[in-house]
Formats: structure tokens, C-alpha cells, sequence
């Protein structure tokens, strides 16, 4: 492991949800912690090592964030059609090896990506653990599996079903089977089931389910025998209790669960990615809940309010997520917002909601969760040095201007910020005019409307 290579010393907050240790010391030695206790038990041998110390007062030393629900491949689209039909498979992947690098620089040292387009999240995920280019771990889920009814089925019937869309088109129980096998040998960590519409998709998203429970319970035996995890879109009440009562790891969304759902979910054990910021922000971008067209959002956000917060009261573990890569949550800044929202609204205290984002989303990681989300020697030394209490101001873990210092595998993350960039124009919608330019005869001139 070669010599100590740093000593920090701070407010330890280990990612569990014991106390914080007030005056506390960590010690990293190549790509590991190799201690951590009260800095006044510190054995001498570290101190007389030749270990860089850091030392900086009202300092928190805290384990990299884990981020429960990113898309790495989806370069900050801004609809479905961006996503699907514009920019090269080619152009994407670069796009999303630039994009890790930000992710990283928020001090997020693990991510789930909850469905790519292409096999982008699985080449993005060994090209950083290669060594190639800086990024957080990742575990990946392929693309996702939806019917026509799911969320990523959604261009016209008369269309081909496109093959950049982040989803695939499954038509029979037999597919469904051959699909988890295929995305198995294509290196996914986890299956993926549009289990329901979604509010920026179709308005009638929030009820009812996309397959039935016997599929749902193809697919999680299908998972599990090949030893991938199992996780599901679904937001409505249905397609949250019967992905639940077929044994799910993971769900996401989960806005309309009910008690049978919280129920299900505790005797299955399965643990609940809410991901709210992509809607919070969507509302929030476009004049709040006043704007008559975030209904639907404020709805659902309000219903997953209160009913996650029930979910949450009764045992059922929630994970943060971020959803970035859409255009209302770019990488980098936003995937500590939903820590935020567990202690504004869902009632967990900051240290919850810290553990959540930490240790707890390591339920998420079959490959490297033993690994990761905890400071304790044995763990790697993914850590992150923040300037103030995070237990007393959870948003601190959304300015990583206030992070010293981000390590990830012992080694500090270059904080440079990526070069700017010009968005090429086959990435965009070909839109002539965001509006239609109307003629009005009073003015005499065109008048630009939306
Ligand atoms: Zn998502």
C-alpha cells in the first residue's frame, strides 16, 4: 500500500448513522483508508510518516456522495427527440466521458446510470475504471425494457421505435427473457423495466402499469438467476406494487406508492430512488407551481411528497438520486438537491439524508457497494473534505466550491473545469423558430408568440 499519503483532520462523519466524530483524523494510504478514529488516538507512526496533513478548521471529512440515478449517455438532452434521434453514437460517448469528469467534480465518487442509450454507460463505466479518463464509479443499467404502455415507447405507433432511444421495444414474454440474456453478455450490472408512463411524456402517465405482475416476476427471476439487479421506472401505485411484490431491488420514482406498496416494499426489501429534482427543477425553471403547465408535475410532486414521506416513516429506505443528464439537472451541480429535499420535506434529518446519499445508497452497487460509501480502513479512499457542518446545512454538498479537497481512490481529483464547448448543431432539435411569428394587423409587424 506504500506509505500514508494523507492525514485529514475535521468533524468525521463516517457515512453510517453513528455520531460524528468532533475532533476526528482519516488516513489514506494508496487507494485505501487505512485508519480513522479521534484524532487524538492518531497512532504516532502515521503522524511521524511523511503524509501530506490537512488540517483546516471547521472542517467536515465525509465519504464521496453516491449518486442513485444518473444517465452519463444523455449529454443534458432536452426532450425525447434530442435524446433519441439527434447526435451520433460516437459524438455521445465522448460527450459522456467529458461529462463524468463534472459529475466527479461535484464530489460524487459513485453513480448509478438507471438506463443508457447505446452501451454508452458500460464503455463510460470501463473507461474510468481502466483508467483511461476521470469519473465516478459507475454501475449501469443497460437500456431500458418497456411495452408499448411504458415511458420509453414514446414516438407514434407508425414509426420505427428508434434505435438511440434509451429503452427497448419488447413485444412477448419470450423477448423479455432474450433481452435480459442479450444486455447480460453486453456487461449491464442491472436490468431495467419502464414499469410506467411519465408526467413529461403523456398526461394519462400516473395510472396503471406497463407489463403485469407475471412480468415483472419473469423479469426479476430472469435478473436474479444471472445474478444482476433487478430496478424499475414506476411511478404510478400499480406498477410500484407489483414490481415490489416480484422482488425489485430498486425503485424508482415510486411517487403514488400506497400502503400495500410501503408494505410490499419492507417484506421484499426493496429500496426506493425517488429522484424528484428532475420534476422540482422542471417546475422551478418554468414560473413555478403558477404556471398552469406544471400541473401535472406540481401533482405528482405533491402526491410523492407525502406519500414517500410515509414509505420513508415506516422503513422503507431511501436513496438519492439526481437524474442528471437531462436539461433541468446538468451534471455537476445538482445531485446533492435531493439530500436537500429528504431533510426540507420528507422529514430525515441531514445526517438520514447524508447516510442515504452515502452508506445506504451502496445497496445500489453489487460490484464495488463493500468498497465504497464509508470511511473505514479497508474501504477505498473516496472522500471529500467539505468547509462547514453539512449536519447543520445540508446544502453545503451542493457548492463543491466549498470541498478542499475531492479523493477519489486516495488520489486528489483535478478541479479544473472541462474546456467550454460549442454545441454542434446535429445535436439539436431542427427547429426554424421556437414560437410561431404571427401578423399583427393593428402593428402592422410580426409578433412572436409561443
Ligand atoms: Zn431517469
Amino acid at each position: 500500500m506504500g506509505e500514508p499519503a494523507y492525514i485529514l483532520k475535521g468533524q468525521v462523519i463516517d457515512g453510517t448513522l453513528d455520531a460524528p466524530i468532533a475532533r476526528g483524523a482519516v488516513v489514506t494510504q494508496g487507494e485505501e483508508i487505512a485508519w480513522v478514529g479521534e484524532e487524538a488516538a492518531l497512532p504516532p507512526s502515521y503522524a511521524r510518516s511523511g503524509a501530506q496533513v490537512i488540517d483546516l478548521p471547521g472542517r467536515s471529512i465525509l465519504p464521496g456522495l453516491v449518486d442513485g440515478h444518473i444517465h452519463i449517455s444523455f449529454g443534458e438532452a432536452r426532450s425525447e427527440e434530442e435524446l433519441a434521434l439527434y447526435t451520433p453514437v460516437e459524438f455521445r460517448t465522448l460527450k459522456a466521458v467529458w461529462n463524468a469528469k463534472k459529475v466527479l467534480q461535484a464530489g460524487v465518487t459513485s453513480a448509478f446510470d438507471a438506463a443508457t442509450t447505446f452501451n454508452i454507460a458500460q464503455s463510460v463505466r470501463d473507461a474510468i475504471d481502466s483508467g483511461m479518463f476521470e469519473g465516478p464509479r459507475l454501475a449501469v443499467s443497460g437500456r431500458q425494457l418497456t411495452s408499448h404502455q411504458g415511458l420509453e415507447d414514446s414516438f407514434p405507433n407508425w414509426m420505427e421505435f428508434p434505435p438511440g432511444q434509451a429503452g427497448v421495444l419488447i413485444r412477448s414474454r419470450d423477448e423479455l427473457v432474450e433481452q435480459i440474456r442479450y444486455q447480460v453478455k453486453d456487461g449491464v450490472d442491472a436490468i431495467k423495466v419502464s414499469g410506467s408512463n411519465d408526467s413529461f411524456i403523456t398526461p394519462d402517465s400516473l395510472d396503471g402499469s406497463a407489463f403485469t405482475y407475471d412480468e415483472y416476476r419473469i423479469v426479476a427471476d430472469e435478473a436474479h438467476r444471472l445474478g444482476r439487479m433487478c430496478t424499475v421506472h414506476a411511478r404510478s401505485r400499480d406498477a410500484v406494487a407489483d414490481a415490489a411484490r416480484a422482488g425489485f431491488d430498486v425503485i424508482f420514482h415510486a411517487s403514488f406508492i400506497d400502503d400495500e406498496g410501503i408494505d410490499l416494499c419492507l417484506r421484499n426489501g426493496c429500496v426506493i430512488v425517488p429522484t424528484l429534482p428532475l420534476l422540482v427543477n422542471a417546475i422551478e425553471a418554468t414560473g413555478g407551481s403558477a404556471n398552469p403547465a406544471n400541473a401535472g408535475f406540481q401533482r405528482e410532486v405533491d402526491a410523492a411528497l407525502t406519500n414517500l414521506g410515509r414509505a420513508s416513516r415506516a422503513g422503507v429506505p431511501l436513496v438519492p438520486g439526481s437524474e442528471s443528464g437531462w436539461s433541468p439537472v446538468p451534471y455537476g451541480q445538482w445531485h446533492a438537491r435531493e439530500m436537500q429535499i429528504f431533510v426540507d420535506d420528507l422529514g430525515l434529518s441531514p445526517g438520514q439524508a447524508l447516510h442515504a446519499g452515502t452508506l445506504g445508497a451502496t445497496r445500489l452497487f453489487r460490484r464495488f457497494g463493500g468498497r465504497v460509501g464509508k470511511l473505514e480502513a479497508g474501504r477505498y479512499a473516496d472522500i471529500i473534505v467539505v468547509d462547514g457542518d453539512p449536519l447543520a446545512d445540508i446544502g453545503l454538498l451542493q457548492k463543491p466550491s466549498r470541498f478542499d479537497l475531492i479523493l477519489k481512490a486516495g488520489r486528489p481529483v483535478d478541479r479544473t473545469p472541462p474546456a467550454p464547448r460549442r454545441p454542434m448543431h446535429y445535436e439539436r432539435h431542427k427547429m426554424f423558430l421556437n414560437g410561431i411569428f404571427h401578423y399583427d394587423q393593428e402593428a402592422g409587424r410580426g409578433v412572436l408568440r409561443r
